[in-house]
């Protein structure tokens, strides 16, 4: 077996992976990198240009992992796109609404790469996606249908809805792939499950490798702590944003919000969201009863007042008064709802920004969220300096399993070799450390931008 490392950059960057066993090629996932501009946030697909491909496994409908997906495909068109049934019902929506923000990016910020696909590539694609139901063992790759042919199964990874971990099964070899994976419930999914995997290689995710549990935390507390946080601004007339991805995040966001004012502990009021966020909470709710979740009779779209904001609206909606905005994107990607809405209340001290979630340090959120409070700061491109003088908090909601949670997984699965990926570099050391430590049997590569593992 044979791994191959396509991100283009040594922290999270675009996950893109070639496995290779014996004759059989796939590409797990083609995301694109979320720090990045133009042809230099895609993944390093020339090095496999002349690979034959025979499938491509999509672990989950994030962009980071499937944002580059129309560009792989030109490379091999007839390569078949194998990914859960809930992530087929959200994969076109994913993929035209980029297409949409790279245009706007185009016109505004003149950067020529952009689209780096179009809108009718996406419908012709489509035609080679396929939805597959968790833990079906399904044929892939030229020798489809024989015994001896390899297989593909997905897990539920409990990080977004439709994210899967992908065993893939090739005579006597096993490839597990995590991809992005939670292991501690949300307030709507619940954890991973991925206790019944076996295999000999893992290749795993290491988002939080370099963040600790600090003691006495829990996500019950944090949940507290934005509750109270939202009262007090909300008591002096300020705006909160919540910048949030539309899938996932957002519906997550959703949950808590509606659950906080069925209690009483908030008051009832509308919540504005953009209209990628009311598409995917309305996949959230039909999906609500086929989906492994707690509320499983919460309907988003019923249990709140949603009021849709159009790009104009965003514009010019008035800020004075309690609102509560839950805008795409988490990384306030320009042109984006949060992008504009963060630009008009960074200047106000009485409107609070509230990062939930993992951000870019190279992204405009993390940029704001690294800003010290008074200071100006470089925002993004568009905007250039700003004066960061609102209230700028951050809550540990994470949709990625803590660092422990992640060795003592790899501790029962027992794979003789761990790739680790999708990480900082000292996020994968602290995790390469502590499980060579623990498993001195596991052999743990850290491969860097393009390198090959040989298994
Ligand atoms: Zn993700
Ligand atoms: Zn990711």
């Amino acid at each position: 077996m044979r791994i191959t490392h396509l991100n283009p950059d040594a922290g999270i960057g675009a996950s893109c992976w070639l496995a290779s066993l014996q004759s059989h090629h796939m590409l797990l996932d083609a995301g694109t990198h979320p720090g990045r501009i133009g042809r230099e946030s895609l993944p390093l697909l020339e090095k496999v240009k002349d690979v034959e491909i025979d499938a491509i496994a999509l672990t989950h409908c994030h962009l980071d992992h499937v944002g580059a997906l129309p560009v792989a495909l030109r490379h091999f068109p007839h390569a078949p796109v194998f990914m859960t049934v809930p992530s087929y019902f959200i994969v076109e929506r994913v993929l035209h609404n980029s297409v949409n923000v790279m245009v706007r990016q185009r016109d505004e910020l003149r950067i020529r790469d952009y689209p780096l696909f179009s809108h009718e590539e996406v419908d012709d694609y489509a035609a080679v996606f396929q939805g597959i139901p968790y833990r079906k063992e399904t044929p892939w790759g030229r020798s489809h249908g024989k015994a001896t042919g390899p297989t593909l199964e997905f897990f539920d990874a409990g990080h977004t809805l439709g994210s899967a971990g992908v065993l893939v099964r090739s005579g006597k070899s096993s490839l597990f792939y995590s991809g992005d994976v939670c292991f501690h419930d949300q307030t709507l999914l619940k954890a991973a499950r991925f206790e019944e995997v076996v295999a000999d290689t893992v290749i795993l995710e290491s988002t939080r490798g370099s963040q600790a549990v600090p003691p006495g935390f829990s996500r019950e507390k944090e949940v507290e702590r934005l509750e109270e946080t939202l009262q007090s601004i909300q008591e002096k007339n300020g705006p909160v944003l919540i910048p949030s991805f539309g899938l996932g995040r957002t519906q997550e966001i959703l949950a808590l919000l509606a659950l906080l004012m069925q209690k009483g502990r908030i008051r009832q009021q509308p919540v504005y969201i953009g209209g990628l966020g009311r598409v995917f909470t309305e996949i959230f709710d039909l999906q609500a009863t086929r989906t492994h979740r707690s509320h499983p009779r919460l309907r988003l779209t019923e249990a709140l007042q949603l009021v849709v904001l159009s790009g104009k609206e965003v514009e010019s909606i008035s800020l004075n008064g309690p609102k509560i905005f839950v805008m795409t994107a988490g990384m306030m990607t320009e042109n984006t709802g949060s992008h504009t809405l963060a630009t008009r209340m960074l200047n106000q001290p009485r409107a609070g920004i509230f990062f939930v979630g993992y951000t870019d340090p190279g992204s405009p959120a993390g940029r704001l969220r690294a800003a010290e409070p008074g200071s100006e700061f470089l925002f993004s491109a568009g905007t250039g300096f700003l004066r960061r003088r609102c209230r700028v908090e951050s809550f540990d909601l994470t949709a990625h399993a803590q660092r422990e949670d992640l060795v003592d997984w790899v501790g029962r699965v027992k794979p003789k070799t761990v790739i680790l990926g999708h990480g900082d570099p000292d996020a994968r050391a602290w995790l390469a450390a502590e499980i060579t430590t623990r498993n001195p049997r596991i052999k743990v590569h850290q491969p860097v931008q393009g390198e090959a593992v040989e298994i």
